[in-house]
């Protein structure tokens, strides 16, 4: 029988009806222990004492009782909400499930989420704080107490800062969990130390919807859309996987067709209804073509665009003898993207024009239910990737399909951040390693050049954390971090927070051990559809010993071993920095109830949830609960449904008293505070009007709220851009990649290194034995017409990558699920631990030697992976032993001279393995990446040569911790180069 993709409803439905026969022959329908049949979630109602079968009795109906406790998994950035498991008798948690009342997952997991109890039971997980014993990366540890780690820590960064050295601290985040919290902390400490990796993840995507909305995600409303555009493998493994791929099943259920623009045949694209297989870096111009389209046939909402396009401020700029008049804009767009034909997409692409043709006009008839997203992908992947998602979201633009059903919104509108109890001040300090001149226009901090300008001699660093964080491994140009990381004179301490070791903890001086996703508190809200809601990640052994009616103080009470959590460690931290409070500092860490005393996470979030989310007090007032009581029950609030088109709003008459209005209609207000604390801050000052905050825009002669753009309005055509050294590109448009057939040697190919496997991600899932079992390789895609050029027999035959600095060596697989020229590998795999060093993520590491040869950097495979004795006895059962490759080691770094992003593609040449070569070896020479590096950056515009203010960057674009106005003064004798 065929096998069905059964919705939740229709699995009830047919549950019912076989319980209806079952009663209907006289017998007994089994319902399961808790009364509800098994295609139910459990409801709230019972999880106080929830009763299941335990299936290892099985066929005895042994019941087992379980407390259900609500947290948010870690495993990615879509936070689905889960329940965990937690056995009555025990005490421990013994699974973890969905969620239903979560508003974003309702309910529904992908493999990860559930896989958290591996991470929790994982044996070689760190439990105990570490310092390092000998030399830096010699393998030898300690265990020390927390107080060490604290007062060693906290005197080096008192030092840091009372000797003006704040530039010398430094936080290094992975996944952040939770909004601004650490943020919060180094500006506490007046430390501009915070960085992140957006810019090898995200910063391409995010750049180009920022240079047009002033907010820097979309939220598709995928549920209500009648066309979905993809650049990304979204139903797989797509930003917001479940969250939105559960979203576009049910638009797909109710007809919507999914477009997919993919190099490769990704799960994704094999739901599609069109799939798109472009040459990367082509991807702008398709979008364009369609745009083109849509313009040319007069199939835009003209009345969108005149309201909201900064139409005016572009002719006013840009046409200086034509009239300010809408008509006299048309006139213009008509003709500017006339080279943008199909055939010239064709050409670009190698997608037929006849499909991209047919492709428009499904887009052209959706109208304002336009759903689009594109994330890493080809955003990530290109030279100018970032002109992806400008023209994307150019698309959305002219249908009108903005902050409509079934359109696109800017995701600050859809997304609740609430205000925590203390807020210092921005910082007036600027790290130069993070936010340096020659990038101005970085979407978020230049984290993945951090090595070179320490080799630069820019700067060093006094004390550097990393959280769920691993550079040596997830950056390109790996082992120049490890140059780096064991250089003293550049890093004086190294300290990783981490639950489990990794390719960067083994270089650290000090090894914390932080808490999974059910050890650890955070609040966090994303964009997932027209809605905003909050939820909290929370130690769940600490909820259950609290609702039996134990007072539990530090969540190391109930965590494993010593294992903390960083917001506890954070207040801590502080405290020991400035145990009297003189530098400033622990005012921001104190309580508000109990002046002069350490602040608690259940006083933090007790006071956020009771003073900032609006409804939450009420709601559990109702329940005779106060709203962290709630939280902690339910998990996940949802603050609003249907937020609708924000930007329409018409600003209050009380906002509108004091105002001036520019010669374009944007409304600036003297009133300093904002109308409420989700409200998104709006855009930039003018010139002639610093110091005055913009309230809203001038539509039709009403004052609205707009968007957090300089001009209030959508930018066509952004000022930013063209102020700041970038003229050329300050309309949506198609910049050529370093990848484009015509920068590549004849026999090269392009690499397509940054996708996902749906079942891992990073380096966070590694430590969870049923992932690694599903997903533990990564082989090189390769079209056999390329394997016939090349000269490679087989799937499995061993092939050798040859990049700008190095080489791999893989396992080769044949597919037609790739265009011929290009090759694709995820980067998940090739987890490796140094010969003699700490086990780390056990199913997929492979042990390893590394030695410098005459070229540079030798890895070479010691021992493959394989069964192991633990306390785990499943890690005797190991049946593997290819855990791929670990590719990001040979590539250099491609920083984007705008956005700032990695431009991950690589140009690389293929061939059949040398009779020598393993798989999994690696060869870098560092020197060459030195190169590539200089030749990047000689790209860049430096602030000091393009600045129009005499700023370093905009003050109007998203920095995570924005320093002090006075800091982004351009530095009085900066050089001039930069
Ligand atoms: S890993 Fe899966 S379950 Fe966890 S947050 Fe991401 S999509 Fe949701």
């Amino acid at each position: 029988m065929a096998s069905e993709n059964l919705s939740l409803e229709e699995m009830a439905r047919r549950v019912s009806a076989a319980r209806a026969a079952t009663e209907a022959r006289g017998e007994t329908f089994y319902q399961g222990a808790s009364r509800v049949h098994l295609a139910a979630f459990p409801p709230k109602e019972r999880w106080d004492d929830w009763v299941e079968l335990s299936s290892r009795a099985w066929p005895a109906r042994r019941e087992r009782r379980y407390m259900l406790v609500p947290t948010t998994c870690f495993n990615c950035e879509s936070a689905c909400g889960l329940l965990a498991y937690v056995d009555r008798e025990s005490g421990q948690v013994r699974k973890f499930e969905g969620n239903p009342e979560h508003p974003g997952s309702r309910g529904r997991n992908c493999a990860k989420g559930p896989a958290t109890i591996n991470q929790v039971t994982d044996p070689d997980r760190i439990l105990y704080p570490l310092r390092r014993s000998g030399p830096r990366g010699s393998g030898g540890w300690e265990r020390i107490s927390w107080d060490e780690a604290l007062d060693a820590l906290a005197a080096r960064i008192r030092a840091a800062i009372t000797e003006g050295r704040q530039n010398e601290i430094m936080v290094h985040i992975g996944r952040p969990g939770e909004d601004g919290y650490t943020e919060r902390v180094l500006a506490s400490w007046g430390v501009d130390g915070h960085n992140s990796h957006t810019n090898v993840c995200s910063s391409g995507g995010r750049a180009g919807f920022q240079f047009w909305m002033g907010i820097d995600r979309p939220s598709p409303d995928h549920a209500h859309a009648k066309v979905i555009y993809l650049i990304s493998a979204h139903l797989e493994s797509g930003h917001y996987f479940n969250p939105h791929a559960q979203r576009i099943t049910q638009a797909r259920e109710n007809g919507a067709k999914v477009i997919v623009v993919d190099t490769r045949l990704s799960n994704t694209a094999s739901h599609a209804d069109y799939w798109l297989s472009p040459r990367p870096g082509s991807e702008a111009a398709i979008n364009l073509a369609i745009a083109r389209h849509l313009i040319v046939t007069r199939r835009y909402d003209r009345a969108f665009v005149r309201r909201w396009w900064n139409w005016a401020e572009y002719l006013t700029a840009c046409h200086p003898g034509v009239p300010v008049t809408f008509e006299a804009f048309e006139a213009i767009l008509a003709g500017l993207y006339a080279e943008f034909t199909f055939e010239f997409a064709a050409a670009e692409s190698g997608i037929d024009a006849g499909t991209l043709a047919a492709v428009a006009e499904v887009v052209a008839g959706a109208g304002t239910r336009f759903a689009c997203h594109s994330w890493r992908s080809a955003a990530a992947g290109n030279l100018g990737g970032w002109q992806v998602s400008r023209t994307l979201f150019l698309i959305s633009a002219l249908l009108g399909a903005v902050a409509t059903e079934g359109g696109t919104f800017p995701n600050a509108w859809n997304k609740f951040v609430p205000q925590p109890i203390h807020v210092p001040p921005h910082p007036g300090v600027w790290q130069e390693l993070s936010w340096p001149l020659e990038y101005p226009l970085a979407q978020n901090e230049m984290s993945f050049l951090l090595p070179h300008f320490l080799a630069d001699g820019r700067g060093r660093l006094d004390t550097y954390f990393i959280r769920v964080y691993n550079p040596v491994w997830t950056n390109p140009d790996g082992l120049s971090w490890m140059e780096v990381l064991t250089d003293e004179d550049k890093v004086g301490c190294f300290v990783a927070l981490t639950p489990t070791w990794s390719e960067s903890a083994y270089f650290a001086d000090y090894v914390l051990p932080m808490g999974h996703g059910s050890e650890r508190h955070d609040t966090h809200s994303y964009e997932q559809y027209d809605g905003q809601w909050v939820a909290l990640r929370q130690p769940v052994l600490r909820a259950v010993r609290e609702r039996l009616g134990e007072t539990v103080t530090d969540t190391r009470q109930v965590n494993p071993g010593e294992v903390w959590e960083e917001n506890e460690f954070w207040i801590e931290l502080s405290w020991r920095i400035d145990p009297d409070g003189s530098l400033g500092i622990r005012q921001y860490h104190e309580s508000r109830a109990r002046p002069g005393e350490k602040l608690t996470v259940d006083e933090y979030y007790g006071w956020m949830f009771a003073h900032s989310v609006p409804g939450l007090p009420e709601r559990a007032a109702a329940e005779g609960l106060d709203p962290l009581q709630w939280m902690r029950r339910y998990g996940a609030f949802e603050v609003t449904r249907g937020q609708g088109a924000l930007h329409e709003q018409e600003v209050p008459a009380a906002e509108l008293a004091d105002t001036r209005v520019s010669p374009l209609g944007r409304v600036y207000s003297s009133a300093a505070p904002l109308p409420g604390p989700n409200i998104v801050p709006l855009g930039a000052p003018e010139p002639d009007e610093v110091g005055r905050r913009p309230v809203g825009v001038i539509v039709d002669g009403v004052a609205r709220r707009g968007f957090p753009t300089p001009s209030g309005r959508l930018e066509f055509w952004s000022s930013t851009l063209a102020a700041w050294g970038w003229p050329e590109h300050a309309l949506p448009g198609y910049i050529r990649s370093h990848v484009h057939p015509g920068n590549l040697a004849p026999d090269q190919v392009v690499l397509l290194s940054t996708f996902r496997l749906p079942t891992q991600v990073h380096t966070r899932s590694a430590n969870a034995k049923w992932l690694d079992e599903l997903a533990h390789t990564n082989p090189v895609w390769i079209h056999p017409a390329d394997a016939a050029r090349f000269g490679i027999g087989a799937t499995g035959d061993l092939v050798r990558v040859d990049t700008e600095i190095g080489h791999f060596v893989a396992r080769a697989w044949m597919t037609e699920g790739i265009r011929p020229g290009v090759v694709a590998c995820s980067h998940h795999m090739g987890r490796w631990r140094l010969d003699g060093g700490p086990r780390g993520a056990g199913g997929l590491t492979t042990t390893v030697g590394l030695h410098r040869g005459s070229g540079g950097w030798i890895m070479e495979r010691h021992a493959p992976a394989g069964p192991y004795e633990s306390a785990d006895p499943d890690s005797r059962r190991i049946w593997w032993s290819d855990t791929g490759v670990h590719q990001n080691l040979t590539f250099a770094v491609h920083p984007d001279p705008v956005s700032g992003m990695h431009c991950w593609h690589q140009a690389v040449r293929i061939r059949p393995a040398a009779p020598d070569d393993r798989h999994g070896d690696i060869a870098v020479d560092t020197r060459r990446a030195r190169e590539v590096y200089r030749r990047w950056l000689a790209q860049a515009r430096p602030a000091g040569r393009v600045s129009p203010d005499g700023t370093r960057r905009p003050r109007w674009l998203m920095r995570p911790l924005k320093p002090a106005a006075e800091a982004f003064a351009l530095p009085a004798a900066g050089p001039e180069d930069r």
